[in-house]
């Protein structure tokens, strides 16, 4: 049986083994499966964030200098970012739009969640310009620290600088980009050691998570949950399956097969970080990705890609507007988006991120920060879905721009 046959056994497994232990609350049984549970699907999250720092660093390294090389990464790097900000803008009108057609939170009473909204500790308050320097005073730092922190961000600017100075440098740097290079070829060696444990961790992830987590609490906000999660799926059904036959020209069936093990393992942990490694594989092994675009493109797309977060966030903002009683007029809803875009980069690839950035949007408008605390207890369930859909996102830009160097290659070797 195929691996990606067992991650979507294991997938189904781990939900029912999840539903059956909410049978038995509060026994032997049930403690014993969690503690289990816990243990597996720690070594799995564990092995994974491992290798992430390393893996990072080395394939944006290789990447960078690959693409350098070959006069390609100007143009790579043009058109990731295209794909992003046109990606991640739809994603913003699709969460505006169905929260406006379905009126989320309107009439619903705001009195049910005084209590949690006065008992929330808000953390400090997070303007968009505090945002910015903070996120310029993570970034630049002595680069042995962000590997020590797994400060994914600022590996990245550090691996960015180094993969463009080994190619200005030439022949004197050629041993570091050789062994950068063994060093990306034998991390990705480790990441399919660790594809191994897939099955056994993404069991333990969907049965620990549907089992701990209270799914009744979803019907409080019923409404909300539910128009959020369709326009997600919508998003990463509908519209990045169209972009991608269009600007890509590969078929959804063909990518969603060749991408499935890393989609599965971005739900059951809710991290697209911790699905990079996956992710990486995916797109390289199953979905024809040249390395030096899947090594340049996967991990930049982790940190600063996240269509799900970004319509999340949009969609949340107009439903606390709504639950508040309050008119968000046109200009205030650009703000939302243009807010929305800038959380969506400097979201961390961890679960539940899009919580934190998500008060930066509250407060561009004047909405109070406190209101997350109403959705801070379905955030968990959420959060699944719009991981997926992030990690898509990577994956299917990676596609496109690789589908995009390799034409125009052709066409710049044919005209000369
Ligand atoms: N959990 C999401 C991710 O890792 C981020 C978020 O909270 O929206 O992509």
């Amino acid at each position: 049986m195929s691996l990606n046959t067992q991650i979507l056994i294991a997938a189904i497994l781990g939900v029912a083994f999840g539903f059956l232990l909410n049978l038995f609350p509060a026994t032997q049984f049930f403690d014993s499966s969690i503690y289990l549970l816990g243990i597996a699907s720690s070594i799995f999250i564990g092995l994974l964030k491992m290798l992430l720092v390393p893996l990072i660093f080395s394939s944006i390294v290789v990447g960078v200098s690959n693409l350098q090389a070959g006069g390609q990464l100007s143009r790579t790097w043009k058109i990731t970012l295209a794909c992003c900000v046109t990606t991640t803008t739809l994603a913003l009108i699709l969460g505006l739009t169905c929260a406006h057609l379905f009126d989320v939170g309107k009439g619903v009473d705001i009195a049910l969640f005084q209590d949690a909204m006065t008992n929330h500790q808000t953390p400090d308050t997070l303007t968009p310009s505090s945002f910015f320097t903070n996120f310029i005073q993570n970034t630049l730092i002595n680069p042995f620290k962000a590997f020590a922190e797994g400060n994914v961000l600022a590996v990245v600017v550090f691996a960015l600088f180094l993969g463009a100075a080994l190619v200005k440098g030439g022949d004197k740097f050629k041993s570091i980009r050789v062994l950068s290079l063994q060093f990306f070829e034998v991390m990705m060696f480790l990441v399919s050691w660790v594809m191994k444990l897939a099955p056994i961790g993404i069991f333990a992830l969907l049965a620990k998570l549907i089992s701990t987590e209270d799914i009744s609490i979803l019907s409080r906000l019923a409404e909300f949950a539910a128009v959020v999660t369709g326009t997600t799926i919508f998003h990463g059904a509908v519209v990045l399956p169209l972009l991608l036959w269009v600007f890509g020209e590969m078929s959804p069936i063909t990518f969603f097969k060749g991408a499935r093990a890393a989609l599965i393992t971005a739900f059951a942990t809710s991290s697209s970080s911790a699905t990079m490694p996956l992710s990486m594989q995916c797109a390289q092994q199953n979905l024809g990705v040249r390395p030096q675009t899947a090594g340049f493109v996967i991990p930049l797309g982790t940190q600063l890609n996240m269509d799900g977060t970004a319509l999340y966030e949009a969609a949340a903002a107009l439903f606390i507007a709504n639950l508040m009683g309050l008119d968000l007029s046109i200009a205030q809803q650009i703000i939302v988006c243009l807010t929305a875009m800038i959380a969506s980069l400097g979201a961390p690839g961890i679960p539940s991120a899009g919580m934190v950035t998500m008060i930066m949007v509250l407060q561009s408008v004047g909405l109070p920060a406190e209101a997350i605390a109403i959705l801070l207890p379905i955030d968990r369930l959420l959060d699944t879905v719009r991981t997926v859909v992030n990690v898509q996102g990577d994956m299917m830009i990676s596609v496109v721009v690789d589908h995009h160097t390799k034409t125009l290659e052709k066409t710049s070797s044919y005209n000369s």
